[in-house]
Formats: structure tokens, sequence, C-alpha cells
């Protein structure tokens, strides 16, 4: 009998750092469940880039920061794969790049509901699902953070900075309250990627290109950069590390 391949959830899959890792995953033997909020078509392409690597491949649509979306996404998943094992913990905005003063109430709660309370509700979730003592079968959580939560990022956008600060909490807490349940739970910190996500935030398509004299490698990371590291947690290679964070951020 062909053993099953392992299933992985990543949330905001459908562009981006998402969608590299959902591809990277494919070519590496995993089955892949993708969601996004609002990208059906960039999801399709996704799927269509996973199914050409031989996984099976779903996309489910939902919004990370309602927790009742979160259980329906994983719920969806599993109904089409069968048991996550590995949850991408993704999903994740900046708001409108300005100083702090003028950031409007609705642009830091998208951000906090977001990176904060959507991190959390996924990683609950994982928890619930994965937990050996729950029935699970263990796994890996990693959590999309970023260097802005060391760096700041000053005059651009600190409560996206905070948000990320809160996630590496979650990492090292979430490890060590999991490390008997069969889950390792890690990190990776992108630096500058070349996404969407920089002129969705400044409305400024040369900002990533300013930016790289500030880079020590002096270039723009890549999905694909991020990926390999999201990648080599997952996998059995990193068997012994939990609550770790990589920076995959060119020296920066
Ligand atoms: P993109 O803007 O390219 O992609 C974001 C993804 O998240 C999309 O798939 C989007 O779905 C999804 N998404 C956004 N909000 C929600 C939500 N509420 N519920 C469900 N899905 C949602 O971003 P990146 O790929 O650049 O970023 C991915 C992660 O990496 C984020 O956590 C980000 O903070 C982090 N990061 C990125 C860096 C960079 O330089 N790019 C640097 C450091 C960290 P849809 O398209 O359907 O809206």
């Amino acid at each position: 009998m062909q053993s099953r391949r392992p299933v992985v959830l990543i949330t905001g899959g459908s562009r981006g750092i998402g969608a590299a890792v959902a591809q990277l995953a494919a070519a590496r033997g995993y089955d892949v469940a993708i969601t996004y909020r609002s990208e059906r078509e960039a999801s399709e392409r996704v799927l269509s880039s996973c199914r050409a690597a031989s996984a099976r491949a779903v996309a489910c649509r939902g919004d990370v920061a309602v927790e009742a979306d979160v259980l329906r996404l994983f719920d969806e998943a599993e109904a089409a794969l069968g048991a996550v094992s590995h949850v991408v913990n993704n999903a994740g905005i900046t708001g409108r790049s300005s100083r702090l003063e003028q950031a409007s109430a609705e642009t830091i709660r998208a951000c906090i509901d977001i990176n904060v309370l959507g991190a959390l509700w996924v990683a609950r979730e994982a928890a619930r699902r994965l937990s050996v003592s729950r029935g699970g079968a263990g796994g890996t959580i990693v959590n999309i953070s970023s260097v802005a939560a060391s760096l700041g990022s000053p005059n651009e956008y600190v409560w996206y900075a905070a948000s990320k600060g809160a996630v590496d909490s979650l990492t090292v807490g979430l490890a060590k309250e999991l490390a008997g349940e069969g889950i390792r739970v890690n990190a990776v910190s992108p630096g500058m990627t070349r996404t969407d996500i920089h002129e969705r935030s400044t409305g400024d398509a040369g900002r990533l290109e300013r930016l790289r004299p500030h880079i020590p490698l002096n270039r723009i990371g890549e999905p694909d950069e991020i990926a390999e590291a999201v990648l080599f947690l997952m996998s059995e290679a990193a068997s012994y590390i939990t609550g770790a964070n990589i920076p995959v951020s060119g020296g920066r």
C-alpha cells in the first residue's frame, strides 16, 4: 500500500511567501491545503502548480482573524486531505505605512487581529488537532514572524513590528507547552522579501530597490528562500529544533 503523504496547512497561501511554501512543500512530498481571504484566482494558480508536482492540493477560503473561520478551515482541509500534521502560520498584513501618530485605529486593529489573534487561533487549533494526548499524531507549527520584531520598523509600521514581537513570544511559549505533545514549534523571520505586501502597504513600487543598500547581502530576498527555511523546520532534519527563530534576511 502506498504510504500517505503528510498534509501541511498554510494560511495565506494564495500569494507571496505562503504560495512559495505551498509549491516547495508539494515538490518535497507533502499534500497541501492553502487558505486565502479574497484571491480565488491566485489560489487556483498555486493549486495547479502543486498538482503538477503530484500533490493533492485544496484551497479554503476564510479570515484567520475570525475564530469560527479558522475551525472551518481546518475541517475543510482535513475533509479533503486527511489529518493535518504541519501548520504554517503565514497570513499577515502590515497596514498602510505611516508614523504611529498618523495611523488609524482601523489600520492598527486589523494588523493585530490578523497577525496576533489570527496566529493564536491557528496555533490553538493546530495544538488541539496535533497533540498526541488528544489523539493527534504530532507534527510541526512554523510561525512566520519578521525581523521587524527586533528592528521595530520606526516611521513605517511600529504596530506591525509589535504584532510580530507577539508571534515571537507565541513561538517560544508554545514550543515549551507542546514539547511533550509531539509538536515542534518554530519561527522563520524574513527580512525584505519580494512580495506584494510592500507595494500594498506603501503604494510605492520602487521602495524595495531603495532599501537594498541597507541589506548586508545587497539584494532583496525571494519567497523561495523563505520557503526553504520553513521546509527545513518542518522536516525530520530539524527533529531536535523547537522554540527556534531563523532569520532569513540577508544579514539585516
Ligand atoms: P502577501 O501580501 O504577498 O500575501 C499575504 C497572504 O496572506 C495572502 O495569501 C492573503 O490572502 C493572506 N491573508 C491576508 N490577510 C488574511 C486574513 N485575514 N485571513 C486569511 N488570509 C489572509 O504577503 P507576504 O507573502 O509578503 O507575507 C507573508 C507573511 O510573511 C506575513 O506574515 C508577513 O508579515 C511576513 N513577512 C513578509 C515580509 C516581506 O518582506 N514580504 C518580511 C517579513 C515578514 P488574499 O490574497 O486572499 O488576501
